[in-house]
């Protein structure tokens, strides 16, 4: 029996896992739970599984959830987060929040012993090295969620860094890909409602805006090179509209391993919580005469400013990936708020970072106070 515990159930990647579990009663079994506001949710949750500790972000809402769970323990904030990640009776810690509030757990739960598995990249892609260097010194794993780098990890399976050429990310290219009906001008009027049209996968806000603006891409290429301990220039992006290759990659002969399947999340997740066994599963069925083609074609970074602003993230290092992420964060909150324009959220990540004193070899102190400083460099920016 592996021991579970969820940050970040109620969203979209925590009601997958919770579905993951129940696929395996014997095998799986949830012993902590935590949730932003939706209290509603997590009570019911926590009284089909009977976890030992459930956590609220909203410390005013644990009073009244803990009315509902009698047995169940019930803590809030990221304290409540840091007792779920460090739970004895734990033996992974899966991180599905959205934001950065899972970084100050998923090295407690490093630092307690526990594998992660993690979800949410801004963990990877603000303190990448630092996550990784503890997780080799404390003995336990970091486990992919991610559909692209569960991809990449099955496929590695285990070859050093050395025997590979190239990591290929693949990116569906979200819902402007075309550039006949979305031509750059164009990308100035987008709406939400528009950018929130996703054409292969049903995930949570911010992902989905981050995947019309392809900065999810760019995230992932930072994750992918903390992940897998290679370097920035071997990690590149193609785009493929079918979501059926989840990533690949191509060792130093020439070789190319991919891992295809119909998109669900729950195959990654499963992954993740069942390794290093592969267990039987009916939830995915790929059917290839119905899926036709498989196409691929350059991204366009053009249009798409994100993944040259990922890219320098990455290869310079240092404090810039996490000045980049919320530099993002901020101005994908701007664009839901009708502040700024669909354009004009790579502009302001690029103003933001162009504006940065870069810290190299930061510590997690300096990287929260870069966190801090670039969420008001971008909330401050006049645009255009
Ligand atoms: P959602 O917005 O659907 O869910 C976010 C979850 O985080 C919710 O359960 C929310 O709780 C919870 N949460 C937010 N803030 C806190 C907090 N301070 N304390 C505790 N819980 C909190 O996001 P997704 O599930 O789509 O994504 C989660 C992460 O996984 C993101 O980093 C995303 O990039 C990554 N990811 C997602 C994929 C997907 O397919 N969705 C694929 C790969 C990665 P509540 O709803 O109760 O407020």
């Amino acid at each position: 029996m592996k021991n579970v515990v969820l940050l970040g159930s109620t969203g979209s990647i925590g009601t997958s896992t919770l579905k993951v579990v129940e696929d395996f009663p014997s095998e799986l079994r949830l012993v902590g739970l935590a949730a932003g506001n939706n209290a509603s949710l997590l009570a019911e949750q926590a009284l089909r599984h009977r976890p030992a500790l459930v956590s609220i972000q909203d410390p005013m809402k644990a009073g009244e959830l803990a009315k509902g769970l009698s047995g169940i323990r019930v803590a809030s904030g990221p304290e409540g987060l840091l007792e779920l990640a460090t739970l004895p009776e734990a033996h992974v810690v899966l991180i599905a929040i959205v934001g950065t509030a899972g970084l100050a757990p998923a090295l407690a739960a490093i630092r307690a012993g526990k594998d992660i598995a993690v979800a949410s990249k801004e963990i990877l892609v603000m303190a990448g090295q630092i996550v990784m260097e503890e997780a080799r010194r404390h003995g336990v794993r970091v486990l992919a969620v991610d559909s692209e780098h569960s991809a990449i990890f099955q496929c590695l399976d285990g070859k050093p860094a050395a025997s590979v050429r190239n990591l290929w990310l693949t990116a569906s290219g979200g819902p402007f890909r075309d550039a006949t009906r979305w031509p750059k001008e164009a990308l100035a009027n987008v709406t939400v409602a528009q950018a929130l049209k996703h054409p292969s996968w049903v995930m949570g806000r911010k992902i989905t805006l981050d995947s019309a603006t392809l900065f999810n891409k760019g995230l992932e290429m930072i994750e992918a090179r903390w992940l897998f301990d290679i370097e920035m220039d071997r990690v590149q992006v193609v785009v493929h509209p079918q979501s059926v290759v989840h990533s690949m990659v191509e060792f130093i002969d020439g070789s190319i391993l991919a891992q295809l399947s119909s998109p669900d999340m729950c195959l990654p997740i499963q992954y993740a919580l069942t390794y290093p066994h592969r267990r039987p599963s009916q939830r995915v069925a790929t059917d290839f005469a119905r899926i036709g083609t498989l196409a691929f074609e350059e991204p366009d970074t053009g249009r798409f400013p994100a993944l040259g602003l990922a890219r320098r993230a990455g290869t310079l290092g240092g404090t810039l990936p996490a000045v980049l992420n919320a530099a993002n964060e901020v101005a994908v909150e701007r664009f839901c708020n009708g502040d700024i324009g669909f354009a004009e959220i790579p502009e302001a990540v690029a103003r933001v970072m162009d504006a940065h004193t870069l810290v190299s070899q930061p510590s997690l102190k300096e990287i929260l106070a870069a966190d801090q400083w670039a969420r008001q460099a971008a909330a401050d920016l006049q645009l255009p």
